[in-house]
């Protein structure tokens, strides 16, 4: 089995990890409920877009 050579740095493993993000990038707030959804998409939680544009329910 591959062994690493040497132990990744402090550094080296923490800018690996400055892509990490807690969430998607894309994904914003929503006016409504304020529920995480995707950008320019109709909230699923609350079916609203853009104010007022109410989705069934
Ligand atoms: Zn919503």
């Amino acid at each position: 089995m591959a062994v690493p050579q040497r132990r990744t740095s402090k550094t080296r493993r923490d800018k690996r990890r400055t892509h990490f993000k807690l969430v998607v990038p894309g994904m914003v707030k929503c006016d409504q409920c304020g529920e995480l959804k995707l950008a320019h998409r109709v909230c699923k939680v609350c079916g609203s877009y853009k104010g007022r544009e109410i989705i069934k329910q």
